[in-house]
């Protein structure tokens, strides 16, 4: 099973934010308020908020093993 985890950056509302963040008058961006890191995959629906993405990348990396460690412990069952 493979997992993916992404970190996106997200509006006020909580959608995602695709706009390129160069040219915000043009996109119609309304502004990005943090990121959100979400893993897809096997169903899992494990997302978390915040401000920095690099706070998010050390949450994520924590999910992605958690993952690991469920596998792992499948396959010796
Ligand atoms: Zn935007
Ligand atoms: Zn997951």
């Amino acid at each position: 099973m493979q997992y993916v985890a992404t970190i996106a950056p997200v509006h006020e509302d909580g959608s995602e934010c695709t706009h390129t963040g160069r040219n915000t008058q043009d996109s119609g961006c309304a502004g990005r308020s943090g990121y959100r890191a979400s893993c897809a995959g096997g169903g899992c629906t494990w997302s978390k908020s915040g401000t920095w993405p690099s706070a998010l990348a050390e949450d994520r990396s924590h999910h992605l093993n958690s993952h690991l460690t469920a596998s792992t412990a499948l396959q010796g069952a």
